[in-house]
């Protein structure tokens, strides 16, 4: 009996693994061709200095309209991406993408205060030895600011002891790209090492932000990540801000930026102009 419910598990559990990577195979298939289709989107969501209350740049964050699923998220094709290189050609689409749509909406409404267009990076680009030249011929091309350009980066990125993610990121910052240290507060990164790297900015993760209003721990943590970084002499951005009462508390902490669906959720180019063209005031 027992022999029989253990062959039946055993090959359940083949079967299973077998679909996994029946669906993998198909998802690396189609994210080939998703770049030659121009599948690929990027989706805008803004930068709202919580000085000011004006929008003064947006993050670019990466969507797929894939022709049977729909929209998908990052988190639904990044991993694989990483996985098989694939992150190499998407995330240089993306830099291009973003660089230079910045560039159009800074020339179009010049009297906006839009001077920032932030863009993720996997840990795994850094392992691209023309990164930096890459990076160099978007600017370029596009005409774009370096100092206009922030790259988030996460902590896992600073943790990491490789020569050459150190000499990259020295390169950047002369450069005069920006770099913001994304998810703040999830990761390892040690004090020390923090002090030691070039960053203009932290981003606050967004499981801390979702509660400052509900939890005195969370607004306590949140204050001390903000006393932190101005220590460190670098300003802060507070991550997924969704109600009134989380921007008041943050302003009152002087966080200098805020992003989250309180002001708007990524919004595809047309969408994003048009918010441009009303320019709200938060
Ligand atoms: P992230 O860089 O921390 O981006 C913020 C995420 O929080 C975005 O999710 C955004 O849609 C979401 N968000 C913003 N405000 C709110 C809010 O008020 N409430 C809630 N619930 N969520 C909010 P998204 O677009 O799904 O992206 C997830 C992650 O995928 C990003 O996290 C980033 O790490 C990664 N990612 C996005 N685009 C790219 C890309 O082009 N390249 C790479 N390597 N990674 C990317
Ligand atoms: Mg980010
Ligand atoms: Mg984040």
């Amino acid at each position: 009996r027992a022999k029989i419910l253990g062959r039946a598990r055993y090959e359940l559990f083949n079967s299973n693994m077998y679909a996994n990577a029946l669906a993998k195979l198909q998802l690396e298939t189609d994210l080939r061709r998703a770049i030659e289709r121009s599948e690929l989107r990027v989706y805008y969501q803004p930068i709202v200095s919580l000085t000011s209350g004006f929008i003064l740049g947006f993050e670019a964050l990466l969507r797929w309209e894939h022709p049977e699923r729909g929209l998908l998220s990052p988190a639904d094709f990044i991993p694989i991406a990483e996985e098989t290189g694939l992150i190499f050609s998407i995330g240089k689409w993306v830099l291009n993408e973003a660089c230079s749509q910045m560039q159009t909406w800074r020339t179009s409404y010049p009297s906006n205060s839009l001077n920032k267009i932030s863009v993720n990076l996997s840990l795994k680009q850094f392992y691209q030895p023309d990164l930096i030249e890459q990076i160099g011929q978007i600017l370029e091309s596009t005409g774009l600011n370096a100092d206009s350009l922030a790259l988030d980066i996460t902590e896992s990125v600073i943790v990491e002891n490789g020569d050459h993610v150190i000499t990259a990121l020295s390169e950047l910052r002369e450069m005069g790209v920006q770099l913001s240290i994304d998810d703040f507060g999830t990761g390892y990164s040690s004090l020390g090492r923090l002090y030691n790297f070039p960053i203009s900015l932290l981003k606050i993760d967004r499981s801390f932000i979702s509660s400052i209003n509900t939890k005195s721990r969370d607004l306590e943590i949140v204050e001390i990540l903000v006393t932190l970084a101005h220590k460190l002499g670098v300003d802060v951005l507070a991550e997924g801000i969704e109600t009134k009462e989380q921007l008041v508390l943050l302003r009152k902490l002087n966080c200098e930026y805020g992003q989250g669906h309180f002001f708007s959720v990524p919004l595809n180019s047309s969408a994003a102009e048009a918010l441009i063209k009303a320019n709200p005031q938060w």
